[in-house]
């Protein structure tokens, strides 16, 4: 019944691959594969930046359309990804899930585009990474703004991304992160290029007296 409840609703409303709108299913085969890759690891100004996956015209596809679509089996997808750099970061690290208190820090949106989507895309990241990393005992803590407006990024170079990004990412005041030997602070993002956003919000949370071990991102470029 619940089969033919699901053919009958494909025929009406066919799925279509959100990479290359191939129809039957959200991703298709030749995508999937081009997505789920070994997790790696690089660095970006003193930072380490575990990704699931490279930058690919692919999984810009997948963010536009968790971002801006809001389209659940997209972000799903991207939180995969992120699953699989997080575990990769505790065998990289050696941590023990068992003993350790690991934090997620989703680095946020400027807050007019929060306002104008009506969702917070990384802490959404944030929550499907916790159901599906068998981790219950992660803690998400959302506790970083923007302090203020910044120059659009795209046509800045490294230097001046990492000048206007400085201090423009805060930690919000009346938040309190316990923190203790046992703590784990990782960023969370959906995409990091340069760096500079992580390397602001990372900075943020040292004033804080908070350390932070690196950035779990879905993607690196
Ligand atoms: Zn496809």
């Amino acid at each position: 019944m619940q089969n033919t409840f699901k053919s009958l609703s494909n025929l009406l409303f066919p799925q279509t691959c959100i990479g290359c709108a191939k129809l039957g299913s959200n991703l298709c085969r030749d995508c999937a594969i081009q997505i789920h890759t070994p997790a790696l690891l690089t660095t970006r100004i003193n930072l380490l930046v575990f990704a699931g996956t490279r930058f690919s015209p692919l999984a810009s596809q997948l963010i536009l359309a968790a971002k801006e679509d809001n389209n659940r089996a997209a972000r799903e997808i991207l939180a995969n990804s992120a699953t699989r750099a997080l575990g990769y970061a505790m065998r990289k690290l050696m941590i023990n899930s068992e003993g350790s208190n690991l934090v997620l820090v989703p680095i946020p949106s400027r807050n007019s585009i929060n306002r104008s989507r009506g969702f917070l895309h990384t802490m959404a990241l944030a929550k499907l990474i916790v159901a599906s990393s068998q981790m219950p005992t992660i803690q998400i803590i959302n506790c970083l703004e923007h302090s203020r407006k910044v120059t659009d990024q795209s046509t800045l170079n490294n230097q001046e991304r990492l000048r206007n990004m400085a201090g423009a990412i805060i930690v919000k005041d009346h938040v309190r992160i316990p923190i203790s030997d046992r703590t784990k602070v990782f960023l969370l993002d959906d995409l990091v290029t340069t760096g500079s956003t992580a390397n602001a919000a990372k900075t943020a949370l040292e004033a804080r007296g908070i350390g932070v071990l690196g950035v779990i991102a879905s993607c690196a470029s």
